[in-house]
């Protein structure tokens, strides 16, 4: 970059390099449109990402309650059986009792039995704590299927929004890519060039206007001289401090700077 900021644009022969610089400015207007744009069609995209995500981690949270569900019903199903098998084997036992005349064994069936229906008491026991559990399990997996339900019912609706949003984005930007393409072929090459890579940069801003000897990239003051070859356009002239494209725009009432 020269040291003065101001540059000889030889290349540009057969261009008026006022008019190539306000074309230029007008080029900048398309492109920070379509970055704008650009930026919040990626704000939309990542919302869409982020709320996936979040409905992604309750359905997982879904699956866990109802997999450590089916684990405890599978325990209340174990527990049954067993009180099931138990409650059969002490119903055999006291139909053998009836057949048996030995009072030995007769006591020891009777042990027998005692030691099943103890057993069984403690395992209702068990079976009544896990039918407890399992009605509260039951109690949150409702409750998290119905937030997932609304959650997923909200965000079906708003993404409907959203990819409407993200398709008028992405017309406007094909609209603007259209508009650019038909401005940048009145350019010269390289001033596009050149002014490319001061927008990208610079933030998205590469031409600039002078206005009361402050350069609106920047805010410093221009150098007299420099003004003096802003007001002629013989040459490209770059700010000495934001090196971006100066030109000079003659005051309009209520005109608005680029
Ligand atoms: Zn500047």
């Amino acid at each position: 970059m020269h040291p003065r900021g101001c540059i000889s644009f030889l290349s540009i022969g057969g261009f008026d390099l006022r008019e190539q610089i306000e074309v230029l400015a007008s080029l900048q207007n398309v492109d920070r449109e379509i970055k704008e744009k650009s930026v919040a069609k990626g704000v939309l995209l990542a919302e869409i990402q982020k709320r996936e995500k979040e409905i992604q981690a309750k359905r997982a949270e879904k699956a866990l309650l109802k997999d450590e569900w089916a684990e405890r019903d599978k325990l209340r199903q174990d527990k049954e059986r067993v009180l099931q098998e138990e409650g059969r084997k002490a119903m055999e036992k006291r139909m053998r009792m009836n057949r048996i005349k030995n009072l030995k064994e007769l006591q020891a069936l009777q042990r027998e039995i005692d030691q099943i229906k103890e057993s069984n008491a403690q395992l209702e026991e068990e079976l009544i704590t896990v039918l407890e559990d399992l009605e509260a399990r039951a109690a949150s997996l409702k409750e998290k299927e119905e937030e997932l339900k609304k959650l997923e019912e909200e965000w079906r609706e708003k993404l409907g929004e959203i990819e409407t949003q993200v398709v008028t984005i992405e017309q406007a930007v094909a609209e603007a890519s259209t508009l650019r393409q038909a401005i940048a072929a009145r350019l010269n090459g390289d001033l596009i060039a050149r002014y490319e890579l001061i927008f990208s940069r610079r933030g998205g801003m590469a031409v600039v206007a002078v206005s009361d000897g402050i350069c609106q990239g920047c805010y410093m003051n221009i150098p007299p001289q420099l003004w003096n070859e802003i007001i002629k356009s013989e040459r490209l002239n770059l700010c000495p401090s934001c090196h971006r494209i100066l030109y000079h725009k003659p005051a309009v009432p209520n005109d608005k700077q680029i």
